[in-house]
């Protein structure tokens, strides 16, 4: 039998939300545990690795997690599945246990939104987070020429990092229009370390209203067509990194029966305390909705003290948090995807890579579950992950409902939950 463990507080993700929420619960002696998949806390953007230059934000950050006796880390840590109401059953290299927790607060972050186009399949090319975590894992890119295509501030932050490794930027693609990136550009004075950062990564190479038609190449991507405010233009590249925007992930939550927002990409909905749909599980950071560290540092702060009771010291916050999430708002506003990007794939483009099918197969299905019995859509690897998300923008369907486990486990840790005789624990 799986053994068990208990703690007052238990926390999914160790990026800014969670790094947080654990930081503020901490004084209270509640004993917490903070569980993530990576193998450090950081989670996206303070990912580590021996191509990563950690800044002193995430370094301080890592230091306030340890400086606590009373907040255990387990890195390296997955999510099974729910086993009972208050119960995770967790997996790391090792072993697979559970913990039964008092409050649970969900800071699973968010996942790049992928988005099928001629020639995404092709290697070389990747997601703009995903190239970004490639170099810092240690991925050699001196040299290369790499093309950055999609939308938002991240395209930037990824072109930083390429070029920091010795690669060259031959195109930044952002498919918004040059007047919503001027306003943008133009609001920044009421978040001046922002305005300040858009200096540092400003870049000769950035075109608006400019979207990637194809990647093409025999064995490997070789060049890009982009589409530049109506004209064609040819790159060559030896890598092409696409990102068009973030999803939250809501997989945990929406397995725990959390309510999500009708609206956009869905997350899970939250209220002033930072408390779901269910009584005792809290959410902060991106799986509720895409906003930056700075916002997700101040929901998980604010989840954190109300967990353990202290709803006074989580007022003090609210404002911080309203003047992210305002930055949020305008974000969303100003890199908001445009219809054309939905005609981005061809009859013949594969929307589920893992079982190769393509759009046409999937043009005349009514639905995710549709799709996926008659189609095999999302029933490989990726379990729906990236193709889900791709057919939730592309024709509007309810993402796949997650069912456990939900990574893949080791036989001995789901045995583990049934008991000598018989019983599931
Ligand atoms: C690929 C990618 C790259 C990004 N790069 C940048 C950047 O360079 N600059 C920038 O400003 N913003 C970047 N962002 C945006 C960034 O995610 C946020 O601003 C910030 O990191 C959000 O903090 P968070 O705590 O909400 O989530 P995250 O930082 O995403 O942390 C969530 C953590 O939870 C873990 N997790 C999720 N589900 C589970 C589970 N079931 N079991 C165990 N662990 C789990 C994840 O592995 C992750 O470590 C990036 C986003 C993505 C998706």
């Amino acid at each position: 039998m799986t053994a068990l463990e208990h703690c007052d507080v238990l926390i999914v993700g160790a990026g800014p939300a969670g790094m947080a929420a654990a930081v503020a619960a901490a004084p209270s002696g509640a004993s917490i545990v903070v569980i993530d998949d990576n193998p450090v806390p950081g989670g996206q953007i303070w990912r580590d690795g021996p191509g990563a230059s950690l800044p002193a934000a995430a370094r301080k950050w890592r230091d306030a997690l340890e400086r606590h006796a009373n907040i255990r880390v387990c890195s390296g840590t997955r999510v099974i599945a729910v086993p009972a109401r208050n119960e995770l059953l967790l997996e790391d290299a090792e072993r697979g246990w559970r913990v039964q927790w008092k409050k649970l607060i969900l800071c699973t972050g968010a996942r790049e939104l992928l988005l099928p186009f001629p020639g995404w399949t092709l290697p070389g090319v990747t997601g703009a987070g995903g190239l970004q975590a490639l170099i810092k894992a240690g991925l050699p890119v001196e040299g290369e020429r790499i093309v950055i295509a999609g939308s938002g501030p991240l395209l930037l932050a990824a072109a930083a990092t390429a070029r920091a490794a010795g690669a060259k930027v031959a195109r930044i693609a952002e498919q918004a229009s040059f007047a919503a990136v001027a306003g943008f550009a133009a609001n920044l004075w009421r978040w001046p370390g922002k305005a300040a950062q858009s200096v540092m990564l400003a870049d000769p190479q950035y075109r608006t209203s400019s979207r990637i038609a194809s990647a093409r190449g025999s064995t490997q991507v070789e060049s890009v067509r982009l589409l530049q405010g109506g004209r064609e233009v040819e790159i060559a590249c030896d890598r092409v990194a696409c990102g068009f925007g973030l999803t939250p992930n809501t997989q945990l939550g929406r397995l725990l029966g959390c309510t999500l927002t009708a609206e956009g990409a869905p997350a899970l909905v939250v209220d002033a305390r930072q408390l779901t749909s269910l009584s005792d599980v809290y959410a902060a950071g991106e799986c509720t909705g895409f906003g930056g560290s700075e916002r997700a540092l101040a929901q998980g702060t604010i989840a954190g003290y109300t967990a353990v009771g202290n709803e006074r010291a989580a007022k003090q916050h609210e404002a911080e948090r309203a003047r992210w999430s305002a930055f949020a708002a305008q974000l969303h506003r100003s890199f908001a995807l445009a219809p054309e990007i939905r005609q981005m794939p061809q009859p013949d483009t594969l929307v589920c890579r893992c079982e190769d099918v393509p759009f046409s197969a999937l043009a005349d299905c009514t639905g995710w579950t549709d799709a996926k019995l008659h189609r095999r859509c999302g029933m490989g690897a990726c379990q729906g992950r990236v193709c889900g998300d791709a057919a939730q923008f592309l024709f509007g369907w309810t993402p796949p409902a997650p069912r456990p486990p939900l990574s893949p486990v080791r036989i001995a840790t789901l045995a583990g939950l049934v008991s000598e005789d018989g019983d599931r624990q």
